[in-house]
C-alpha cells in the first residue's frame, strides 16, 4: 500500500488539464465535463493507492473511458438478430430512406404545418394525410394520432362516451403492457358490454344486447393470439349490418391493419384496410409502425361526420403527432402509390420478404470470419430457423429463415457471451434458445458493419 507522501505525487487536475494528450476529451467532453471526471479518476486512484501511480497519460485516459461510457446512448443503433422484424421493444419498423428525408428536413426547417400555402390562411394538420389515406383505404376521411392505442382510446371516447359498446368475448385482448381492451373502454368512459363466449359468438348474441344506450359495436383483430377448433364469430360485414339495422356505429380496430395484401410476399393473407372500410366499418383503426412500416401512429379512416366529431373532441390535441413523424409518414405512405417497387423501398417488407435462401448464403458467407472474432470456447455454426413478423400481426405465420448458433461451453458462460455482445459499440441482439444463442440474419443488412462491430468483443470474458 503506498503511503500518504506517495499519493502526493499524483498530478494536479490542472497540469492534467494542461498536458498535451489531453486536448482530443477536453475538446470532445468539453472543460467542466473532464475536470470533473479527472476528480473522480483521483479521488479513486487515492482510494487504490496502488504501485507504481498511474502516469498522467493512464489518468487522462481513463477519466476519458469514463466519459466515453456515460456518452453511450441507450438509443443507439444496435443489429435486431431476435428473428423478430417487427419487434416492440427494439422500436418495431425500420423507415424508408425517403421518410428518413421528410423527417429530417421537417426537423431541421419550418413547414406548412398547419398554414394553407395556397390560400395563405391556416391549415388543418390532417390535410397533409387525408388525401393519402383516402386514395389508399377508399374512406371518406381520415386523421392520425400518436399510435393506435389512441386511435382506440379516442374513437371509443367519441362514439360511446357514457354509453355501451358491445364487443365478443373472444376480442376482449391485452397487447402487452397495459393495453388492454376493458381497461381502455374504462378510460374512455365507455360501458363495456360483452357479448358471446371466448370461442363462439353469434349475430343473435349482438342481437340481443343492443338496445337504446348502444353507442357503438366494436370488432377487435385478435392480433397477438387465435382461437383454434370449434369456433365462430361474426364477420366485419354481418356485424357492420347488425350495428347499422339498429343505428349504431361499428368500429374495427384492425391492430396492425395492412395496406396492402401480403400474400403475394409470402405471408398469410390478412384482411387490408380497404377490405375492412368496404365491408361498411364506419371507422378503422390501425398502427403505423406495425405492418406499414412507418413510424410510431395511429390512423383512424372511416365516415366523414365521424372522424369530423373525432377532430373536434379535446383529447385529440392531447394524442396528435408533430411535423416530424407527419412528414415521414406521408413520404411512406406515397411509397404505396407504387406497389411494385414497394418491397424495395419499404424495409419493413423488404425484411419480411427475404427469401430464406439469400440469408442462409448470407449466413454461409459471413461464418468463417465471424468464428474467428468470438472468444475462445465459443462455437459457431450455420442453421435454419424460423423468424416472426411481430407485434401481434400474424402471430402463428412464422417465416423461414437462417441464422448462426453460438453455443459457449455451460449457461454461464452463454450468458456472458449476449452480455459482451450488448455491450459492443453498436449491441447485437439474439435469442436465446435450447441452450444456444441464435443470431437470426433476416434484419442484418449491414454486413461489413457487423463483423468490424464483432471484432470490437473482448477476446476471452470471464467464465467462457
Ligand atoms: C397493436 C395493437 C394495438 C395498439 O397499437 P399501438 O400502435 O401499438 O398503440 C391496438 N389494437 C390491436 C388489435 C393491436 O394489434
Amino acid at each position: 500500500m503506498l503511503g500518504k507522501a506517495g499519493l502526493r505525487a499524483l498530478p494536479s487536475v490542472d497540469r492534467l488539464l494542461g498536458m498535451a494528450e489531453g486536448a482530443g476529451v477536453t475538446d470532445r467532453f468539453g472543460h467542466a465535463e473532464v475536470s470533473a471526471a479527472l476528480r473522480q479518476v483521483l479521488a479513486a486512484i487515492r482510494a487504490e493507492a496502488p504501485e507504481p501511480l498511474p502516469e498522467p497519460a493512464a489518468i487522462l485516459a481513463r477519466a476519458g473511458a469514463l466519459l466515453e461510457a456515460r456518452d453511450r446512448s441507450g438509443l443507439r443503433p444496435l443489429f435486431n438478430l431476435t428473428g423478430t422484424v417487427l419487434h416492440t421493444n427494439l422500436g418495431r419498423a425500420l423507415l424508408a430512406e425517403a421518410a428518413v428525408e421528410a423527417a429530417t428536413a421537417a426537423m431541421r426547417d419550418a413547414v406548412a404545418l398547419e398554414f394553407d400555402l395556397d390560400t395563405g390562411k391556416r391549415g388543418e394538420r390532417d390535410d397533409h394525410l387525408r388525401e393519402l389515406l383516402r386514395e389508399l383505404t377508399g374512406a371518406e376521411d381520415a386523421t392520425v394520432v400518436n399510435n393506435n392505442a389512441a386511435a382506440v382510446l379516442i374513437a371509443l371516447n367519441t362514439l360511446g362516451e357514457g354509453r355501451e359498446a358491445i364487443v365478443s368475448r373472444g376480442e376482449l385482448i391485452e397487447i402487452g403492457g397495459a393495453f388492454r381492451m376493458p381497461d381502455i373502454m374504462a378510460r374512455a368512459g365507455v360501458r363495456l358490454v360483452e357479448v358471446g363466449t371466448t370461442n363462439r359468438t353469434h349475430p343473435k348474441d349482438y342481437k340481443a344486447a343492443l338496445h337504446p344506450e348502444t353507442g357503438l359495436v366494436l370488432k377487435v383483430h385478435t392480433s397477438n393470439y387465435r382461437i383454434e377448433g370449434f369456433t365462430s364469430e361474426v364477420g366485419g360485414a354481418a356485424l357492420a349490418a347488425i350495428a347499422h339495422e339498429a343505428g349504431v356505429p361499428m368500429l374495427n380496430d384492425l391492430g396492425s391493419g395492412t395496406l396492402i395484401d401480403l400474400s403475394p410476399y409470402g405471408m398469410a393473407r390478412e384482411p387490408t384496410v380497404r377490405e375492412a372500410v368496404e365491408e361498411g366499418a364506419d371507422l378503422v383503426t390501425f398502427s403505423g409502425d406495425k405492418l406499414l412500416g412507418g413510424p410510431q401512429a395511429g390512423f383512424i379512416v372511416g365516415r366523414r361526420e365521424l372522424i369530423e366529431a373525432i377532430n373536434r373532441n379535446p383529447m385529440k390535441r392531447a394524442l396528435r403527432v408533430d411535423k416530424i413523424r407527419l412528414a415521414a409518414l406521408e413520404a411512406t405512405l406515397k411509397l404505396y402509390r407504387d406497389p411494385q417497387r414497394l418491397a424495395e423501398r419499404l424495409p419493413t417488407l423488404r425484411l419480411l420478404s427475404r427469401p430464406q435462401a439469400e440469408i442462409e448464403a448470407q449466413a454461409r458467407r459471413i461464418l468463417p470470419a465471424l468464428a474467428g472474432l468470438l472468444p475462445p470456447g465459443v462455437a459457431v455454426e450455420a442453421m435454419p430457423c424460423h423468424s416472426q413478423i411481430g407485434s401481434g400481426a400474424l402471430p402463428l405465420d412464422t417465416l423461414p429463415s437462417f441464422g448462426l448458433r453460438l453455443a459457449a461451453p455451460g449457461g454461464r458462460a452463454l450468458e456472458a457471451l449476449a452480455a459482451a455482445l450488448r455491450d459492443l459499440p453498436r449491441p447485437v441482439i439474439g435469442r436465446l434458445r435450447d441452450g444456444a444463442l441464435v443470431l437470426d440474419l433476416r434484419c442484418l443488412t449491414d454486413e461489413a458493419g457487423f463483423l468490424s462491430n464483432l471484432a470490437k468483443l473482448p477476446s476471452s470474458h470471464g467464465a467462457v
